[in-house]
């Protein structure tokens, strides 16, 4: 078994990158050692004087001899030259890793070289960089917080994959890994056609006399697209042939985007230019986080939030429109006939998710644009196959429901997601789908990447052990294609958006309860009919703006427009319980969703008794109710349900260590939560909390001895981009701030 060390590391091509990489290891202290070789010599020299390396190669093979770990930084045709050169030198027990562009053709190579690859071979590329070369453009924060793309192969041993990613993590990289061959398909699309279609842009427009002009008058667009045009000539045109397959497929595609564009404009048909103009804006201003941490320059930054205590909550505050109704109504709109016109919608990252989804599968959509969306409706059947595979970033409800969707299609689809939600176990809906016959590859846990195949849907009867409207949502959407009828029995009503949503869209369905079971009936032969949408507020915002006026003293708050769904609104007739002054005025009754004005002003709660079957319907929400009893007067004692989800529980375990580290008196005995009065201490959250947990944490604050800094709050603020504005609107005092 071999082992490895990292005390002396030798670069070979000691130029940007490699420069960069020495630099940073060297001033972290994270090897002995770091010598370098480059073909000209006075670049190591330069890099000596710069205090780059220590130690400047003159005899590359007793350097290699030496080397614990060798990085190959030439560009990337030079690098089968160079393993010639050193493959006679090479310990077996050494690492051998590189930093070029492109991969497939090094494999190659090694291939070649050592007839065999070395097991100590572990190929990689850093998504960072600069228009500059040379060592003189050597940077040692460079890798910070700029992902690493590690290519391991099936002979390369999974000690050295870890010792290498070690390297690389410890000058603040993200270190990933992917296949070679697919980092070169992903790196053609993403990184190398855009540089050809730059260096070709300037290219062309410099050839022509008329357009000199653009060049002296070239306005932020121009500068923006071509700046990657200032990039090494030479680099390119060595990615170019490393990566040329991938690369001319990439070009034909574009290309063929290029003419579909040209035909609207020429036909003057606006829908189709809309549809891709649109398309396109989303696509970039939702991916834009996801670029800035990919991205080869730009560095992505945290946000932490911090509210200060005290400040009562007043006036009348209109607050962003419901995530969940938002997402269906696209889904449920881009399957009708016709065109449907949707008001108020939430532009959070989640549900623009779910309209890049649509895009993707041939809907045209506009919009939004101040909440208003116009989605041209394709019919049950009309959705077209995605070119790739659809990335659902870490939008828990739109692969919850998008997969109901998706197994009922006649075509196969890939589905991929962030990191973050790639945890996320989607166990129940998937048994729950394959009960119909759906067929889906995930990971063992039951979650994503997902790898759907056509299949015919049966009606069946299922059983949901835990009430959740996502999976009931799911099984309902396969349940309009499935044959025959689909019957969700659960054994408590859950949030009821999609079945009103498809209500509205004209798409019968039944729904009963009988001896404490809730039956949802649908059956595939209806048809959705296009309508006008408007999306009331958001409940759940709204209950932080409720408990946070109930808290604090002087407070006297109206929230307008606010969906009040009856599945949603349960936790109202408890906090009332408690002794709070809420008051709705429900809005006329449109058939859809309940609307009203909630006011709410400050009152002093009481301890209370809350059996399992008060909370059952609210188990979400009872991080609220669990900060409120720290302030009421007397104890408070909830029995838990005896059958709650893991993602329920994980929501109470969180909630409950978040508060006792606050200071909070409280005990989880079994399924009873005992909440005696306690002061809480403010100071610093560092945990990254489930959005509902950080949401009762800012009520918490408002009463907090001192300022409560939330960490770590980027994401929060990805999906509810508004919530600062908002709550500031409403008097508490809460802002933004990196580090
Ligand atoms: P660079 O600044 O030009 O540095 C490369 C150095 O290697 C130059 O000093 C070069 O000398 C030297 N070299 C060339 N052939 C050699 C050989 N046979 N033996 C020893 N030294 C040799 O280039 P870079 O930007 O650092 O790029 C290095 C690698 O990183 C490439 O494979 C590239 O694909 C990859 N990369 C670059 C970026 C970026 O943004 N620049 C980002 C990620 C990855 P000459 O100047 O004489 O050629």
């Amino acid at each position: 078994m071999l082992t490895y060390t990292t005390h002396r590391l030798l670069i070979i091509g000691l130029g940007l990158i490699g420069g960069s990489f020495a630099k940073a290891l060297k001033s972290r202290k994270v090897v002995q050692h770091v010598a370098a070789y480059d073909r000209h010599p006075q670049e190591c020299d330069l890099g000596m004087r710069l205090g780059v390396i220590d130690e400047a190669v003159e005899d590359l093979p007793s350097a290699v001899q030496q080397a614990d770990v060798i990085v190959l930084a030439v560009p990337v045709k030079a690098m089968e030259a160079v393993l010639k050169d050193i493959q006679p030198f090479l310990r077996p027990t050494t690492l051998l890793t590189d930093v070029g562009s492109t991969k497939g053709h090094l494999v190659q190579a090694v291939r070649q070289v050592f007839q065999q690859i070395p097991s100590g071979f572990v190929p990689g590329h850093p998504i960072a960089g600069a228009e500059k070369s040379g060592v003189i453009a050597a940077d040692a924060d460079l890798f910070e917080r700029h992902k690493v793309i590690l290519t391991p192969l099936p002979e390369s041993d999974p000690k050295a994959t870890l010792e290498v990613a070690r390297l690389w993590q410890s000058v603040g990289a993200e270190v990933l890994q992917m296949d070679p061959y697919r980092h070169d398909q992903v790196l053609a699309a993403t990184s190398h056609l855009p540089h050809v279609l730059a260096f070709s842009l300037v290219d062309t427009l410099a050839h022509e006399e008329e357009n000199r002009d653009i060049f002296r008058y070239a306005a932020g667009g121009f500068r923006d697209f071509t700046r990657i045009a200032a990039s090494d000539p030479v680099m390119w045109h060595d990615i170019c042939q490393a990566n040329r397959d991938a690369i001319l497929k990439q070009i034909d595609q574009f290309t063929s985007g290029v003419a579909r564009l040209r035909s609207a404009i020429a036909a003057g048909d606006s829908q189709a230019m809309l549809g891709i103009f649109s398309r396109a804006k989303v696509a970039r201003e939702h991916f834009s986080t996801l670029l800035a941490g990919s991205a080869y320059s730009a560095n992505t930054q945290d946000i932490d939030l911090r509210i200060e205590p005290g400040s009562p909550l007043s006036g009348q505050v209109t607050i962003h429109s419901d995530r969940s109704i938002s997402h269906r109504a696209i889904i449920i709109g881009a399957l009708s006939e016709g065109v449907t016109d949707i008001e108020g919608f939430f532009e959070g990252e989640d549900s623009l998710m779910t309209i890049k989804a649509f895009r993707e599968m041939g809907v045209v959509i506009e919009g939004p644009h101040q909440g208003s969306v116009r989605i041209y409706g394709v019919g049950l059947q009309g959705l077209q196959p995605p070119k790739g595979p659809l990335y659902l970033g870490k939008s828990e409800t739109s692969l919850q429901l998008l997969t109901g969707l998706l197994v009922a299609q006649s075509f196969s689809t890939e589905v991929f997601v962030d990191e973050a939600l790639s945890q996320q176990s989607l166990l129940s809906t998937l048994m729950s789908l394959r009960t119909m016959g759906a067929k889906i590859d995930s990971n063992e846990q039951g979650g994503p990447p997902f790898r759907i195949s056509p299949s015919i849907l049966k009606g069946a009867e299922i059983e949901l052990p835990h009430a959740s409207a996502q999976v009931k949502s799911s099984v309902l959407l396969a349940g309009l294609y499935a044959q025959g009828q689909t019957c969700l029995k659960t054994n408590r009503f859950c949030r009821d958006h999609t079945e009103r949503m498809l209500k509205s869209f004209g798409y019968p369905l039944s729904e009963s309860e009988e001896a404490g079971e809730v039956k949802t009936t649908i059956n595939s032969a209806g048809t959705l009919t296009a309508t006008k949408i408007r999306v009331p507020g958001d409940f759940s915002t709204a209950l932080m703006m409720i408990a946070a006026a109930t808290l604090v003293p002087q407070s006297s708050l109206t929230l307008t427009d606010i969906g009040v769904n009856p599945h949603r609104t349960k936790l109202l007739p408890l906090l009332s319980r408690m002794g709070a002054n809420i008051q709705l005025t429900l809005h006329k009754d449109t058939g859809f969703e309940p609307v009203a004005d909630i006011r709410v002003t400050y009152a002093q709660l009481k301890g209370q008794v809350f059996t399992a079957e008060d909370v059952a319907c609210v188990v979400y929400e009872l991080p609220f109710l669990m900060v409120l009893a720290l302030f009421a007067e007397g104890q408070t004692l909830i029995h838990l349900p005896e059958t709650l989800s893991a993602k329920e529980s994980a929501l109470i375990l969180s909630t409950v260590a978040v508060l006792r580290e606050q200071g909070a008196q409280l005990e989880l005995n079994g399924s009873q939560l005992v909440l005696t009065p306690s002061a809480l201490k403010g100071g610093e959250i560092s945990d990254v909390l489930p959005p509902i947990v950080a949401f009762a944490m800012i009520v918490a604050s408002t009463r907090a001895q001192q300022a409560l800094r939330i960490k770590h709050s980027a994401a929060l603020l990805a999906a509810y981009p508004a919530l600062v504005e908002q709550l500031r609107h409403a008097g508490i005092s809460i802002h933004k701030e990196s580090d």
